[in-house]
Formats: C-alpha cells, structure tokens, sequence
C-alpha cells in the first residue's frame, strides 16, 4: 500500500526507545514504523531525529480580560501563536480560555473554540479559567467533561481567591468527580498584595524590585495549599510554572505519598536569574513566579532530569518590548509573561541535551509524552507509533542558530534570549500528516488546527 509521506532515515526517538527507522503516514495517522515502504512524497532525515511534536498545554493565545479602550493586550492569537509553534516544532497547544467579568463558563469556551477554529494551524485544547466560582458557574464545572474538554484552571493569586475560596473548592471538587484535571497557579495573592504595599509605601515599587514582591516562599505556601486542595477535594493537581527550590520539595514530597500532583515549569526558571531585572530593560523579563537564583535554576535543573518535573511548556505569554518596558509599570502593575513558543524546544534541546544534562528520552517527556498522558491527549498525541496522530519533527541536532526575536513569528517582536547561540532546530514539522514547516518556510495554512476533544470521565492518572 502506499502511503501519502515517508519519512526516511532518520533516527526515530520516543520516550521509551530510539533507533533507525523509516515512518510512513497516511490520512494524517502514522501508518507503519520501519519496513520497506512506498510512498508518494517523501522527506530526506538522514542525519537527523525524528521526534514526536512538542505538547505545550500552557499558552495564551486569547486574553485575559475584555478588551477595552486603553487596555493593553498580548500581541499574539491563535495564527500567530501557531505559527510560532510550529516553528519551534510544537505541534499541539492548551490555550487558557478566562471566564471575562460576568460571562458564563461555556460562553468563554465558544468563544475561543470559534476563534481557534478560524485561526489555529496547530491541535489544541482549550482550559477553562475559572474567575467568578459561583454556584452557576460551579455546576457549568459539571458539564465540562461531557462537552469535551479534560481540564479547569484556577489562580491562587487573583485577588478574589481568598473571599471566593469556598466555590473554588467546590469547582475542584466537581472537577475531581468528573474526571478533570484542575491546573493550579500557585502564588499566595494576600502575601503578594502586602508585599506590593509595603514596596511602594519604601519607594521601591519599580520593576527592578519585582522578585522581592513575589518571594519563594508565597510560592511554596501556596503550593503546600494546593496540595492541601487536592487532598480535599480529590482533584488531580497540575501546578503550572514551578519556579523555587522551595515549591518543588513540596511537590516531590507530595508525588512521594502518591498524590495526583503533577509538575510544570517553563523555560524562564531553567535559563534566567534574577539578576537580569537589575539590567537597563530589565523589565522584559517579568513573569509570575519571578526569576530566581542560582540555586532555583540548579534544582529546576535537577527537577527535570530526575523527574521530580514532570513537563516543560511555555506560559507564552506575549508582549511587546515596549509594553513591558513602559516606564510607568511598578510591581503592582507589572504586564506579566513572555513568548517562547519558538525557543521551547530548541532551547531545551541546546541546553539541556547537547549539554548532556537530560537526555534525549527526557526530552521527549518534557516535552511531549508526559504531557500528551496527563492530559488525557496519549497515544494520540505525545508518541511516535502506528495509529497516533502523525505529529512529528524532523530535528538537526546540529543547526545552529542566534536567538533573534525581531525575526521570529510571534508578534512580540524580541526575545528573551536574544543572542544565545542555539544548536538543534526542527527542519520539518509535520502536523496530522501535513508538512507544515517546510525548513524556514511555514506552509500551513490558517485554520487547519483542531479542537482535540478529551474522554475525561474515569481519568486514570498515568504513571509519571
Ligand atoms: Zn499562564
């Protein structure tokens, strides 16, 4: 039988064995592995990794709030996002979907099904954030699983968390009973709030001082509650962006009794410290939890090599160089995030597989198959065999590349690691037997992504 695309030579890699392998593809599933095959295109991978498409479940592609006259947005949506997805070898995205002041759960998730569905060229899935957790909106809870989606999202920062506790206990609860996994951001807001005060009542509100408004320890607090939540409510907990040493002893302890904790950093804890706030445009490093020390990005480090973490995604979280550097922002208004779509994978890569730190089965769990299986998306997505989605990279370990984010595809315009030198690119993405980066070219085409719909009911939690 022939196939629509052949992958030939290259050396096939997954999580649990690699070796040399011919992959062919037809109707967009992965057909054969190995073998004598025939096929009407074919790609040249010799010399290079075929991988399985990264899995970043965490990106924000639509906005937070409204939006309206004189608020500033994220600069990227769901083509742009993509694009820059697929550039750096992402072939699945799990975008937040916030609840805007007074709107139904259901109705946030229309909305950016609809959006997504125009605009997105890669797979994706949808979470929920919960903002107001009223009765209504905690029955809508209830629904989720049977419409489709595998997850809800809460924000332990936000200023209603501690008034409004009682109903974000009782969503994670409905969460547990049908099967959704609940992501939690986890930084204490009352700390937060009191430390933000008492930065400007010093006269040390500006950006530089940032790290000291969001300390380790209401990181770890917060993520000592979470865990507490869990055991509660019974919900599996996936904690989004670890950044602290502290957070994670937490966690690993957790994960050591056996609780459905999973863990989640991103790429700003493995390449950054704090110390960058202290430079000139300091300011484009923000995010939420800060940068940290040295001794953080050691235990991130150490995090993702022995599994304590279980999986890499992005935040992508959009600005441009302007809108983070506007002079006026302190720490109590600071726009919070950065874009890493593209750089995810090939940072990771360069840093952490060239420079034998991880190895290369880790990488493909960092950044596709742990997350593929906590998010009910395995074997579909997150592998390279027969019948799963044929969602695969074709990556030269060897190409090498400085960062420059004013080439890039996101819309932001810089990166944070503009100027590192970065070997190990993908040359082809493939998404659901497409070919949609074709060496530097983007060939998809707006709107060919798909909501991947999630069978929560009865979640197993996978062994991690
Ligand atoms: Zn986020």
């Amino acid at each position: 039988m022939e196939h629509d695309l052949i992958i030939r030579s290259g050396v096939v890699v997954t999580a649990a064995w690699n070796g040399p392998a011919d992959i062919g593809i037809r109707d967009g599933v992965i057909a054969q592995v190995g073998g004598t095959m025939r096929g009407r295109r074919e790609l040249d991978a010799a010399g290079r990794y075929v991988l399985p498409g990264g899995v970043d479940i965490h990106v924000h592609l639509s906005q937070a709030a409204r939006p309206e006259p004189g608020r500033e947005l994220w600069v990227d949506d769901f083509w742009t996002g993509s694009r820059a997805a697929i550039a750096g070898g992402v072939t699945t995205i799990g975008n937040m979907t916030f609840q805007w002041a007074g709107e139904r759960v259901r109705d946030a998730l229309d909305r950016d099904l609809a959006a997504a569905r125009r605009a997105a060229a890669v797979d994706f899935v949808l979470h929920p954030v919960l903002t107001e957790p009223t009765a209504a909106a905690i029955e809508e809870v209830r629904t989720l699983a049977a419409r489709g989606h595998g997850s809800l999202k809460i924000f332990m920062s936000r200023d209603n968390f501690e008034t409004e506790i009682d109903g974000y206990l009782r969503a994670m609860r409905a969460a547990a009973e049908t099967g959704l996994i609940t992501l939690v951001h986890c930084e204490d807001g009352a700390l937060q709030r009191f430390l933000k005060g008492r930065l400007a009542e010093e006269g040390r509100a500006g950006l530089r001082h940032y790290p000291e408004s969001r300390p380790d320890y209401t990181e770890a607090v917060a993520t000592e509650r979470a865990i507490g939540f869990a055991r509660a409510t019974g919900a599996a907990v996936y904690v989004v962006h670890l950044s602290s040493s502290a957070a994670l002893a937490r966690c690993r302890a957790a994960r050591a009794e056996g609780l459905p904790v999973y863990v989640e950093t991103r790429p700003l804890y493995l390449y950054l410290t704090r110390e960058r706030l202290e430079e000139p445009d300091g300011a484009k490093y923000t995010g939420a939890p800060p940068l940290r020390e040295q001794a953080d990005v050691d235990a991130i480090w150490a995090g993702v090599a022995c599994g304590d973490i279980q999986a890499v995604c992005t935040d992508h979280a959009p600005w441009t160089l302007r809108q983070k550097t506007d002079p006026s922002l302190t720490v109590a208004t600071v726009r919070n995030g950065v874009a890493d779509l593209e750089t995810l994978m090939p940072m990771l890569f360069s840093e952490g597989v060239r420079t034998g730190r991880i190895s290369l089965a880790r990488f493909v769990e960092l950044t596709s198959t742990n997350v593929a299986k906590i998010f009910g998306l395995y074997p579909r997505k997150g592998t390279i065999a027969v019948g799963s989605d044929a969602d695969l990279v074709v990556w030269d370990p060897d190409l090498s590349r400085t960062i420059d984010g004013a080439s890039m595809q996101s819309r932001a315009g810089y990166s944070v690691y503009d100027g590192r030198e970065v070997r190990g690119w993908p040359v082809f993405t493939i998404s659901r037997g497409d070919v949609v980066l074709d060496r530097t070219q983007i060939t998809a085409e707006r709107g060919r992504g798909r909501w991947l719909e999630v069978r929560a009911a009865g979640r197993a939690e996978p062994r991690l």
